[in-house]
């Protein structure tokens, strides 16, 4: 596993290979909690919504939200009680860059939900992991413990007037737990259906208050905002993305990882077959899914020669999005075919089963998959597909019908050969070469 920045110095993975890099002694050792101090000290909470606000931080759990607008849509003059909730419910297939923040820099994150919950006014904050995590959350209570016997979590922090509390919390492992409403409604203890939108978290979250959530990625980066400055940040990366990007690189390359690139790094290809090695055992480069298993697929024709720059407009202009940053890489061998049947069984097993059009859609492209899996595919099958799909998209209640919709939908458009070999009748297919 490479973990490495290239083309910026090290912003998120700065102390990642200091000795013992998860304890308070090596980050305040290397300027941790300096970000929280300047912020308690010197600036109000608007001047720290203004500073992120002009960092141009998105959202790096997927959607891509400015961060500083999503601050500011809290409501300052609201008499409830407000909440910081970090989403650590990282589950999109592709993804483990927040794994890796909250395993080697605990307290970057705790530091960053401090400074959140400092700007918004919030009293408390909770980090909700998912529960295949709960190694995580023994690391996440250590360090949390730790900061605590420190003045930095807890009442009067640095000795200034703002008190927080931080907790954190696991969920059970259901995909859509990561949706943030439906992780509001699991810390509330109760079934994990998302809620609809609006009213957003912002205004009505957690227990019906206004609450930010915010991925762990997302988090950690304020830090660095509040110390060097939104200015500084933005210009690390581009007009309207700021700063650097995780990205989790798996599948065929040489050198799977956790890569922080600027916002804009302008060569896709250049990243797959330098940076990562390129594609092992003399294969060839045949797909990629850059962002997590819920964007468009990507032909190796879109990326080979097209300078594709990885940002969110870049990627949007490529024909994909950066989601999550789960960057997937598929050689020649691949049958997209088969890695689509792959996905659209995760996403049946995911659904939460509260909408007719995901629940039962979902369940019809498993079962069509599965009959042409077993040689029992027809000519029509492919639009059969798409028609299911068609049902799904945008009639959904929450993102995960899309989710579940857009891979299968690119797939077929973007590889119909893969499809078609298995559309034909069994005892043809054999005729047919599996590898394009
Ligand atoms: P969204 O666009 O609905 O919202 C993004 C954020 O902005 C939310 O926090 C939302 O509350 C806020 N927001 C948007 N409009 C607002 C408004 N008018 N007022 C106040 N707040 C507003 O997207 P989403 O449903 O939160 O996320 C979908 C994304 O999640 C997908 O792009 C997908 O890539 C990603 N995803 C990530 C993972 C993972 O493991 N990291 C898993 C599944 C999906
Ligand atoms: Fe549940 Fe799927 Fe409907 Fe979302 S789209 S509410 S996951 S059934």
């Amino acid at each position: 596993m490479r973990i490495e920045a290239i083309g910026c110095e090290p912003l998120l993975l700065a102390r990642f290979n200091l000795e013992n890099s998860r304890s308070l002694e090596t980050y305040r050792r290397h300027g941790g909690y300096e970000a929280l101090r300047k912020a308690l000290t010197t600036m109000s909470p608007d001047d720290v919504i203004n500073e992120v606000k002009k960092s141009a931080l998105r959202g790096r759990g997927g959607a891509g939200f400015p961060t500083g607008t999503k601050w500011s849509f809290v409501p300052k003059d609201s008499p409830k009680p407000k909440y910081v909730v970090c989403n650590a419910d990282e589950s999109e297939p592709g993804t483990f860059k927040d794994r890796y923040l909250m395993e080697r820099d605990p307290h970057m994150l705790i530091e960053g939900m401090l400074i959140a919950a400092y700007a918004l006014g919030a009293r408390t904050a909770y980090c909700y992991t998912r529960g295949e995590y709960k190694y995580l959350i023994d690391i996440m209570d250590q360090a949390i413990e730790e900061a605590r016997a420190a003045g930095l979590v807890g009442e009067r922090i640095l000795g200034t007037d703002f008190s927080c509390e931080v907790y954190t919390h696991t969920g059970a492992g259901a995909y859509i737990c990561g949706e943030e409403t439906a992780l509001l409604n699991s810390l509330e203890g109760l079934r994990g259906h998302p809620r609809m939108k609006p009213p957003f978290p912002a205004v009505a979250g957690l227990y019906g208050c206004p609450t930010v959530v915010n991925n762990v990625e997302t988090l950690c980066a304020v830090p660095w905002i509040i110390m060097h400055g939104g200015d500084a940040y933005r210009s690390l990366g581009t007009e309207k993305s700021g700063g650097t990007k995780l990205w989790s690189v798996s599948g065929h390359v040489k050198y799977p990882g956790v890569y922080e690139l600027p916002m804009g790094y302008d060569d896709m290809e250049k990243f797959i077959m330098e940076d990562c090695g390129g594609i092992p055992n003399g294969r060839k480069l045949k797909a990629v899914i850059p962002g997590g298993s819920s964007v468009y697929i990507m032909r190796a024709e879109d990326i080979i020669g097209k300078d594709v720059r990885m940002d969110y407009e870049g990627l949007v202009a490529a024909g994909s999005m950066v989601g999550s940053g789960g960057f997937i890489v598929m050689d020649d061998t691949v049958d997209i075919f088969e890695s689509t049947k792959n996905l659209i069984e995760f996403y049946k097993h995911e659904s939460c089963g509260w909408c007719t059009p995901c629940r039962e859609g979902t369940d019809w492209l498993v079962k069509a998959f599965k009959r042409i899996a077993r040689g029992e595919g027809r000519p029509e099958d492919a639009q059969l597909l798409l028609d299911l799909c068609d049902n799904i998209e945008g009639k959904s209640f929450c993102p995960l019908g899309d989710a579940a919709a857009w891979p299968i939908q690119s797939a077929i458009k973007r590889f119909p050969e893969d499809f078609k070999r298995h559309l034909l009748p069994l005892a043809e297919q054999e005729r047919v070469p599996a590898v394009a």
